[in-house]
């Protein structure tokens, strides 16, 4: 199982660092969870967007998902024999998607992505993984998703702190949690650096990598933040790096 990053800001894109998105791939399964502005540059240089197995949206905020654009003109114009794919995503996603799609109809739309409903706690398979989608608490609705095969791989989403988080997170190998705040402004539904150091430590996971932080922060005091919280590794997440977990 590998996991390529291809995302890690929070809101928009810096020089560095594209909005979010993540590649888990194993084997011939290539799973892209979310995909902001910039992810279909960075998701290039790893595999070809034909070959993805499917996508999964944690919410229809646009530093998750507005890359769908630019993919959808890839994957029609190359004519994918793996089309339509499956973009699993919260409920409504076609139809608010398609109003961003100009000149594009709902039946071209519907011949390149097939959207499915994610729900709490629902289970389905992408290839030779079996994924669940939990509910954390954001707005609007979004869902943090837990890969599982050989290794689990868990990814927080965008969210506020809740109990949720620890079924998302318990013993993953890695667990990607947002870190957007380094203070705790309540009225923001996002985690600190703090919060997360203390999933990842209740949660019993195996590493912990901080992605989303707010661009105007420096992410070596969120590291620390999390360190004081938990003692296991800790990643500060930059695009494209490449993560192999092997026995
Ligand atoms: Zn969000």
């Amino acid at each position: 199982m590998r996991l390529v990053t291809l995302g890690t800001s929070a809101a928009y894109p810096t020089i560095e660092r594209a909005s979010s998105g993540y590649l888990v791939n194993e084997g011939k399964t290539n799973i892209l969870m979310d995909l902001g502005s910039g992810v279909f540059r960075n998701l290039l240089r790893w595999v070809d967007p034909s070959d993805l197995s499917a996508i999964i949206i944690s919410h229809l905020h646009q530093d998750h998902f507005i890359d769908i654009y630019p993919m959808y003109y890839y994957l029609a114009f190359h004519r994918s024999e793996h089309l339509p794919i499956n973009v699993y995503a919260p409920e409504g996603a076609r139809d608010f998607i398609l109003q961003i799609f100009s000149g594009v109809s709902g039946s071209r739309l519907d011949a390149v992505y097939s959207f499915k409903s994610l729900k709490d706690r629902m289970f389905f398979n992408i290839g030779s993984i079996k994924c669940q989608s939990i509910k954390v608490k954001h707005t609007p609705m979004a869902f943090g998703i837990r890969l599982t095969s050989q290794y689990i791989i868990s990814y927080s989403s965008d969210t506020a702190f809740n109990e949720a988080l620890y079924d998302i997170a318990a013993d993953s190998d890695i667990f990607i949690c947002e870190a957007t705040k380094q203070d705790d402004y309540k009225d923001i539904l996002h985690l600190t650096a703090t919060q997360a150091g203390i999933i990842a430590r209740k949660a019993n996971v195996k590493n912990l990598m901080l992605t989303h932080i707010w661009p105007d922060f420096d992410p070596a005091r969120s590291q620390q933040m999390a360190a004081e919280q938990y003692d296991g590794p800790i990643i500060i997440a930059e695009d494209n790096m490449e993560i192999y977990l092997d026995s």
